[in-house]
């Protein structure tokens, strides 16, 4: 497995051309956030405009409607009821489902209609409950582009594993082997997995290590893919622009908090942009 390092995600995070418009970034979709969990859907958003997602849609519950537009006026909000959501998920360049989606009946209709509605062209991110929800009801995803973002837990959760094979080494390699697209298998450090290719993520630390981290992840690499593609490269390089921007703050905090990191993201993706 290669270390992944700021030289290669500079190789990805290129200085945008003057004509640049917001229809060339791309138009990202975020399907999260329950009546409980709304931060979750916030903090992603967050993450994906802060990592310069051209449009970014939220799909959440109504409760969060007014707290998402308070906190982040950028982005666009949707009822996940609303019977229009097909029509959008479809146009999407990019969906995430999944931060704070919960695993009840009504999360499971939700993840459903994202599966049955996602378009080849589209990549997919399947994060947090999502990944609970398709381990727990044995769901087949098919879509090629899809991108898994579990932590340990939730890795396990997805790939049964015998005790001496289950080793943070083996088992993200198993799990990629059974699932379609990119695994992205967070830890100390996060390795990106894909056919081709392993990365072992070199930024990051244990100022991380707090609840919100993983659903901004979720926003960075869904910016990082509608921007640049879908591919290994990119979404490592999303991986370590994220632990990147943790790091900044790490070196005069004790704790990177999650929405900080968000807002740290422009200034490393910048600093990539320059090399
Ligand atoms: P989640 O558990 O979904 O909130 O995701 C946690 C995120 O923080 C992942 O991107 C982890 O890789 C990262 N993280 C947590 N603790 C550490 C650590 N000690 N060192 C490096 N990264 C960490
Ligand atoms: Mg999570």
């Amino acid at each position: 497995m290669q270390d992944f390092t700021e030289s290669m995600a500079a190789q990805v995070v290129r200085p945008r051309n003057n004509a640049n418009y917001k229809g060339q970034n791309g138009h990202i979709v975020i399907v999260a956030g329950n009546e409980r969990f709304g931060g979750a859907a916030i903090m992603s958003a967050q993450a994906a405009v802060y990592a310069g997602a051209g449009l970014v849609t939220v799909a959440t519950a109504a409760k969060n409607h007014a707290p998402l537009h308070a906190r982040l006026p950028e982005a666009m909000v949707i009822d996940w009821a609303d019977a229009n959501l097909p029509i959008l998920l479809r146009q999407a360049d990019v969906i995430v489902v999944g931060p704070g989606l919960g695993v009840d009946a009504a999360a499971l209709g939700i993840l459903s209609l994202v599966l049955s509605a996602v378009t080849d062209s589209a990549a997919l991110i399947i994060d947090g409950s999502a990944i609970t929800l398709i381990a727990e009801n044995h769901i087949k995803v098919l879509h090629q582009q899809t991108i898994w973002t579990p932590h340990p837990i939730e890795l396990q959760r997805l790939v049964q594993l015998a005790p001496p094979a289950q080793t943070d080494i083996v088992l993200p390699v198993v799990a990629h082997d059974q699932l379609p697209g990119i695994l992205v298998a967070k830890g100390a450090p996060t390795r990106t997995i894909a056919d081709h290719a392993a990365f072992r993520n070199t930024s990051g630390g244990p100022a991380m290590a707090t609840g919100g981290t993983g659903d901004t992840l979720t926003g960075v690499i869904a910016a990082f893919c509608g921007q640049f593609g879908f591919n290994v490269h990119v979404v490592a390089a999303a991986v370590w622009t994220h632990s990147a921007a943790a790091d900044l703050l790490a070196a005069d905090q004790y704790v990177a908090v999650p929405s900080q990191v968000a807002a740290a993201v422009p200034k490393i993706m910048r600093r990539l942009s320059q090399q």
